[in-house]
């Protein structure tokens, strides 16, 4: 399955609130994706049923985890973001505010971009706020 899978800002939302509510080790609740997102459970409820149709999630007794498809959208999200965000901020722009502006379209940035915004940055490791480039 191509990792280019069409999703929408809410979905992106819900699986970066998933991926980081999980960092843990644990899977997350509705409750605390509804949480980290800033809406109401039944939101979290209709977008898990759309990234449960696509493959991207699996569910049980209440708890949420990415598939393995679902990470591997998680990374390319992350890799074009921090590859425009490192871009961004060597421009000069400020980190957060360059962070938030790209976290609108992120998820529409494929591979093969954010790969070559990274070769002309000389392909470093980190993102301005220290994290990898690219999600283990
Ligand atoms: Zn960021």
């Amino acid at each position: 399955m191509s990792v280019n899978t069409n999703i929408t800002k809410k979905e992106r939302d819900c699986i970066v609130s998933i991926w980081q509510g999980s960092r843990s080790g644990f899977p997350v609740r509705v409750s605390t994706i509804a949480e980290a997102m800033k809406v109401k459970p039944p939101t979290v409820e209709e977008l898990l049923e759309r990234l449960e149709s696509k493959k991207l999630i699996e569910r049980s007794k209440g708890m949420v985890i990415l598939s393995e498809d679902g990470k591997r959208v998680y990374r390319r999200i992350m890799l074009g973001h921090r590859a425009l965000e490192t871009f961004l901020v060597q421009c000069g722009d400020d980190a957060d505010k360059a962070c938030e502006m790209i976290s609108n379209f992120d998820y529409m940035i494929d591979e093969h971009t954010a790969s070559l915004v990274l070769n002309r940055l000389g392909n470093p490791s980190e993102c301005p706020h220290g994290r990898p480039i690219l999600e283990n």
